[in-house]
């Protein structure tokens, strides 16, 4: 039989982007675990020494290699995977460049054994910097098992590049986990110095692997995202906001089941959180983008880590509006006790669906598994039958009981407290409605019977210039007065009150402490958030009334859980919570 590995012609192997596809450990395991992929394993795995610069031992139950191919498997530019330049444009596996074992091969100790299904003995096959040592029968089960031992032994150079072995070995763990959440279907398992690091079940279900990969406690705190349209397909996972973290570490994207990394998808969810997050907090999200093989290049980067939409504007604009309604759909109150593990000896009454609009769709084939997670404490399903009219379902029936301490409210749910911020809940009302009046054509002003001049230095000055028109659009009118001061003829109106101008020399003195002049000043939405904070009155008595009426415009927000810095307006403590700080439940 004729094998199926071959060396590409020069001109097919020139046009593969050119670069090192060998640098640490983690790319190795990348390469071999991407090369068990290819080859149709469901069983992968991952065994490191040292970090993997001692072993690194891949055994898969995929294809195997025919035995008069093996040699050829180690060449440069020799794969089965494509053989013409026109397949690179229509690429369905990972790997196509035919470099990786010849690259590995080369800086260490390779010994691979394999068998295809159909022949009766496997083959071990050896070498050493690249050179044969062995080639012989044996016998072993079907697929590949590939070992590569001290890594870089012949390029000192090199090999003193490596970092700690706990740090390589972290991100061996951290490739090996993206790879796991890529492909449900495949059961992956990470030892590192006979440690398991990841085992996931590949049971087909992403549910699944979310749950081993990052824990179920994140899981809970992530909404299913589902959207398709334009030749895109976008599904995967999100975290409610309070789910966010510290750090970009959990954002993993796969663009036709390929992990890449992408500025243009990671800006797009940001910009999808706006306003619900605080500073230096990143949401989780695990997004599996399908697009069709002729608008992406990945024949880009060594690695193929990076790829090249070819129309990034559609690409950005499609994922951000994706993400966007998919947040304001979800429902999210943040639990009142951020604790470690959650109960799923709950009360059935708990268990119920808050209100069934909204998420059903997206759950998709994943059904299954999402009513099994349902077990376990969820805030925002909980029940609802009294939806107010004119409210937009986010928030569930709550009865306000009172106001303390000046500055919370305390509401009665059906099988929950809920303690309300009223300044952060004020400042969600007034951004949303403050936006949508610009948007709509200007805020609300009012003339002043005399301008007010307000005296300022010649930065501030300059700072406010820079901000005029964004001044304008929330409802300030003013001019310059003289050398070094302004005449403010209108201030904004918001919920029938005239605001101080004293926010003018407020935002010119904060910008020019913190030296933040750019020619075209502030984002409008960031005069809009500076705007609201100043407004809102903090250690304010309300009347039952104005209690009454936070709520109801709480209702008709499209974000209500947090203001528009990202604190939470609401958290809730559950009945059972409070049997359990009370010692009713033990
Ligand atoms: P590429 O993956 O780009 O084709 P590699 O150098 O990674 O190049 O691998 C060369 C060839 O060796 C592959 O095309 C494939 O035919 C074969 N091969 C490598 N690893 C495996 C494996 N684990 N199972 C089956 N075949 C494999
Ligand atoms: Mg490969």
């Amino acid at each position: 039989m004729p094998g199926k590995i071959n060396v590409l012609e020069k001109a097919v192997s020139e046009r593969i982007a050119a670069g090192e596809v060998v640098n640490n450990p983690a790319s190795v395991v990348k390469e071999l675990v991407e090369n068990s992929v290819d080859a149709g394993a469901t069983n992968i795995t991952i065994e490191i020494e040292r970090g993997g610069k001692g072993l690194i031992r891949v055994i898969d139950n995929g294809e195997g290699i025919e035995a008069e191919d093996i040699q050829r498997a180690f060449l440069r530019h020799a794969t089965s995977k494509i053989s013409s330049a026109q397949d690179l444009d229509r690429l369905c596996t990972l790997g196509f460049r035919g470099e990786a074992l010849a690259s590995v091969a080369a800086i260490s100790m390779v010994s691979l054994t394999t068998r295809t299904r159909t022949s009766i003995s496997g083959t071990v096959y050896s070498l050493e910097g690249g050179r044969e040592t062995e080639y012989r029968e044996t016998g072993c089960p079907e697929g590949t098992c590939i070992e590569v031992r001290e890594l870089f032994y012949n390029t000192p150079a090199r090999l003193e590049f490596l970092k700690t072995d706990s740090y390589e070995a972290s991100l061996v763990s951290d490739i090996v986990t993206r790879l796991a959440l890529s492909k449900p279907d495949i059961s992956f398992r990470l030892t590192s110095n006979g440690r398991v690091l990841l085992n996931t079940p590949g049971s087909g279900s992403l549910r699944d692997v979310l749950a081993a990969v990052y824990g179920r406690d994140t899981l809970e705190n992530m909404l299913p995202v589902k959207c398709e349209g334009q030749g895109i397909i976008i599904n995967g996972f999100i975290s409610k906001p309070h789910g966010a973290r510290s750090n970009r570490g959990m954002q993993t994207f796969f663009v036709n089941g390929r992990y890449i990394r992408s500025k243009i998808i990671t800006q797009a969810l940001e910009e999808a959180y706006r306003t619900l997050l605080m500073v230096n907090r990143y949401p989780v999200a695990l997004l599996n983008i399908a697009l069709d093989t002729g608008v992406i290049d990945i024949n880009v980067h060594p690695s193929k880590l990076e790829i090249r939409f070819r129309e990034e504007a559609r690409i950005r604009s499609f994922t951000y509006n994706c993400i966007r309604t998919n947040l304001e759909r979800g429902r999210w109150i943040a639990p009142g006790i951020i604790k470690g593990t959650h109960s799923s000896a709950l009360p059935q009454t708990v268990h119920r669906q808050w209100s069934p609009s909204g998420s059903t769709q997206t759950h998709g084939d994943e059904g299954q598994n999402y009513r099994l997670s349902e077990e376990t404490i969820e805030y925002n399903r909980i029940e609802m039958d009294n939806i107010i009219e004119g409210d937009n379902g986010k928030i569930p029936y709550m009865k306000i009981v009172g106001q303390f301490m000046s500055t919370f409210l305390l509401a009665e749910g059906e099988e929950c407290v809920y303690i309300i911020d009223q300044h952060a809940a004020h400042e969600r009302i007034m951004y949303e409605q403050l936006t949508e009046d610009i948007i709509k054509g200007g805020a609300a002003s009012q003339k002043l019977l005399e301008p007010l001049v307000i005296d300022m230095g010649p930065v501030e000055l300059e700072m406010l210039r820079a901000n005029t028109k964004q001044l304008s659009a929330i409802g300030f009118e003013m001019e310059e007065f003289g050398t070094n001061s302004i005449a403010v003829r209108a201030v904004p109106v918001y919920f029938g009150k005239p605001q101080s101008a004293e926010f003018l020399s407020d935002l010119a003195a904060g910008l020019s402490r913190q030296n933040e002049i750019s020619h075209d000043g502030l984002k409008q939405d960031e005069i809009i958030k500076r705007a609201c904070k100043k407004a809102v009155k903090a250690n304010q008595r309300l009347s039952e009334q104005e209690m009454q009426s936070l709520l109801e415009q709480l209702r008709k927000a499209k974000m209500p859980y947090s203001c528009p810095h990202g604190r939470p307006v609401f958290i809730a403590l559950t009945r059972y919570e409070l049997e359990k700080m009370f010692k009713r439940i033990v």
